[in-house]
């Protein structure tokens, strides 16, 4: 099946793509991804993201779709995909049907409440990198990390005026393409606020259906 997924920052996207891509035998594709692995390999289009991302400059549509057609023309895809963190515009969503048609939309929707409650209380090890968060995955002594006994620490991103302004940036960005999916009836949206592994059986009978 080709997939993309739609959310917003601490829906935990991420974590349900994965899921999905071990469950379904098919890759997970993000953007970030896909740019990094361009630099790395020096590639004529690495080059310029390089340059782009170097500049502080948000890499343009044109640029992001040539990457995303050369990653879908590879072999491992022929079963499907899951696309993250591209479409994000609607450019970019009609150059992706004409390179690979999308199957299904899904939209995890996470009210920003409970994004907020999610990354406002994450906690990161200095050290290690561990995630912890301060209510529902406490480290055993406040501020140290399990692992290492590193300090934990508040990311600047998830500082409560930083989030507002992702989601605020995300919810902008994203409407108009989550119509333009809902009008081609692509769209599936998913309660995203429960736990992993309850969102993920959401997840499998809403793509069966
Ligand atoms: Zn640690």
């Amino acid at each position: 099946m080709k997939m993309v997924f739609l959310g917003p920052p601490g829906a935990g996207k991420g974590t349900l793509a994965a899921m999905a891509s071990e469950h379904l035998s098919i890759p997970h594709i993000s953007t970030g991804d896909l740019f990094r692995a361009a630099i790395k390999n020096e590639t004529e289009l690495g080059k310029k993201v390089k340059e782009i991302l170097a500049e502080g400059r948000l890499v343009p549509d044109d640029l992001t779709i040539a990457l995303v057609r050369e990653r879908l023309a590879q072999p491992d895809v022929k079963n499907g995909w899951i696309l993250d963190g591209f479409p994000r515009t609607i450019p970019q969503a009609e150059a992706l049907q004409q390179i690979s048609p999308v199957e299904k939309v899904v939209n995890f929707d996470v009210e920003d409440s409970v994004i907020l409650f999610r990354l406002t209380g994450r906690r990161v090890c200095k050290s290690c990198g561990k995630i912890y968060h301060i209510v529902t995955m406490p480290p055993k002594n406040e501020g140290i990390c399990d692992a290492c006994g590193g300090a934990l620490y508040i990311r600047s991103d998830d500082q409560e005026s930083a989030i507002k302004t992702r989601l605020e940036a995300y919810r902008s960005l994203t409407a108009p393409l989550i119509q333009w999916y809902g009008e081609r009836s692509l769209l599936v949206t998913i309660d995203g606020a429960g736990k992993p592994d309850d969102v993920f059986q959401i997840f499998v009978k809403a793509i069966k259906g």
